[in-house]
């Protein structure tokens, strides 16, 4: 399979392995598969795991390319802790969850950002030759990225992460590793962060004295991964209910959602695909007004969602180009951060659930937006509540258990250091 530009329809396409080393397409687009093979739930009968439907999802993608031989081994790694597919708990409407979040750092980017780290550890490249991954994040994509590639000492991990934008635990998740993965706190937003990488990927100077490319969830190397879990989710359901699964997904950079949206489009029995947005509403409100309105992020507490321009909106629109037709095909509903406090302690109360922030806008939409409306549900877990016991403890009125993985991890000793969110700043840090 070969991969072409969203902003060149008709144009050159690369190899896999290609856009996964460049990240961003020459022409500032994002790469997608030139075409999305089409497959059956049959195809997968004899498949149970994540790591096997894994390897026989991505292997069309990985024909041809010098990491095919790589792609079961590709998956065995990056499956290597558990999804989880439940019933909601507790009395209330019926519903289920599908788990993301059971990796090294208990957000669903651990997926995406181990399978990214091993395939470009395999990567042919010169001898001695460096490799920077270049990474904004908004808290959660930098924690899995960084513990994606510690200690791969062949490549150096830059992450930048808003100053004052993420939680204690989450600052510590992305500055707690060894000396090839390093994190900065940007005086500035989110969308700062993102312009800083979408620059320097734009700076030829740069560019020839640093091999450069991104873990974001602009790297296809993240998203075609992240297929998985909705596949596995989906194809289990459709065997034990013979009915399709929908989701609804807590979304900010929209890899997640689209990930589903690319499922469903292979032909897997995926259901309605439902996005949830906190408070930045560039998509729902985009979505009624039938053209793509990008907005300055906002602070909420589902913070990992604080995105006004989502990257992968160009994606989604290369996917469906019309907005009438994306109408049909995807909902989206926002939740504002009053509706979140009060999901997350009623589901306390009365089921016994304690969610995440970004969970939580989801599930208050399954409760509320989508009550009536028949076919089975599954919300996306993408966090483990005790990464943001700030939001939910107070809450719950109660302490949340930290599972060991991240106990380990912050016991590890932190350095946190800041940047001016200028273009030179970030090129001093990158000539180092
Ligand atoms: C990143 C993240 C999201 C949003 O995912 P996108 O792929 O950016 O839409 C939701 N929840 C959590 C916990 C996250 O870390």
């Amino acid at each position: 399979m070969r991969f072409r530009s969203t902003r060149a329809p008709a144009g050159r396409t690369v190899a896999l392995s290609r856009a996964l080393l460049a990240g961003l397409a020459p022409d500032g687009g994002l790469y997608v598969p030139e075409a999305l093979p089409l497959r059956s739930a049959e195809e997968f009968a004899d498949c149970t795991t994540p790591a096997q439907i894994a390897a026989r999802l991505l292997a069309p993608f990985f024909a041809g390319d010098p990491l095919a031989p790589h792609l079961e081994g590709l998956a065995r790694d990056a499956f290597g802790w558990p999804l989880r597919l439940r019933a909601l708990r507790g009395p209330g409407p019926a519903g289920r969850v599908l788990e993301l979040f059971h990796g090294p750092t208990l957000a669903f980017k651990d997926l995406g950002a181990r399978f990214l780290a091993a395939a470009l550890e395999h990567l042919p490249r010169a001898s001695g030759e460096r490799l920077t991954v270049l990474v904004a994040t908004s808290g959660d994509t930098g924690g899995a990225v960084a513990a994606a590639f510690d200690g791969r000492s062949a490549i150096d991990v830059v992450l930048l992460y808003p100053r004052g934008g993420v939680s204690a635990r989450q600052e510590h998740q992305l500055t707690c590793w060894s000396r090839n993965v390093r994190a900065f706190a940007v005086r500035g937003s989110f969308d700062d962060c993102q312009r800083l990488v979408k620059g320097a990927f734009a700076d030829s100077d740069l560019l020839r004295s640093r091999r450069l490319t991104s873990a974001n969830s602009i790297n296809v190397g993240r998203l075609l991964p992240q297929t998985v879990p909705y596949a596995w989710a989906a194809l289990l359901h459709h065997r034990e209910h013979g009915e399709p699964l929908g989701f609804v997904v807590p979304t900010g950079n929209l890899g997640n959602a689209l990930a589903a949206l690319w499922a469903r489009a292979m032909g897997l029995p995926v259901g309605p695909v439902v996005l949830v947005t906190n408070a930045n509403r560039a998509i729902p409100e985009s979505l009624e007004h039938g053209a793509w309105r990008p907005r300055p992020a906002v602070r909420t507490l589902a913070s990992a969602m604080d995105v006004g321009d989502a990257s992968n909106m160009e994606r989604l629109l290369d996917l469906v180009p019309d907005w009438r037709a994306l109408r049909g095909r995807v909902r989206a509903f926002a939740v504002d951060d009053d509706e979140i406090r009060a999901r997350i302690r009623m589901d306390a109360e009365r089921r016994g659930e304690i969610w995440c922030p970004h969970t939580a806008a989801a599930a208050e939409v399954l409760a509320t937006r989508l009550a009536h409306e028949g076919g089975a549900f599954a919300i996306v877990a993408t966090a483990h509540p005790a990464k943001f016991e700030g939001v939910v403890e107070p809450l719950v009125g109660r302490s949340i258990e930290v599972p060991e993985r991240l106990a380990a991890l912050l016991r590890r000793p932190a350095c946190i250091r800041e940047l001016e969110a200028t273009p030179e700043a970030l090129r001093a840090v990158l000539r180092v």
